[in-house]
């Protein structure tokens, strides 16, 4: 069995885990707590793309509150990116 995930973990902006790329792949992650060898990025890649619900929530709560942004941080011991 391998040990760690062989996509890329997308984190929303409150660095909560939107998904894995496995699974748009259609294949299974090995679970979100598992280093993932192609490293994280956020939900929000492409500007084009409509920022998810997830996302556009904890901006909000983020400005009502205004709690200061912080980057998504990774999970666990993730691959570096090269
Ligand atoms: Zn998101
Ligand atoms: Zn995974």
């Amino acid at each position: 069995m391998r040990a760690s995930c062989e996509g890329c973990l997308v984190l929303h902006r409150d660095a909560t885990v939107a998904f894995c790329t496995e699974e748009l792949d259609g294949r299974l992650c090995l679970g979100y707590d598992r280093r993932h060898l192609a490293g994280t990025m956020p939900c929000r890649v492409e500007p084009k793309v409509v920022r998810c619900e997830h996302c556009q929530r904890s901006l909000q709560l983020m400005l009502v509150f205004s709690i200061p942004y912080q980057p998504p941080r990774p999970l666990g011991n993730p691959a570096l990116v090269n």
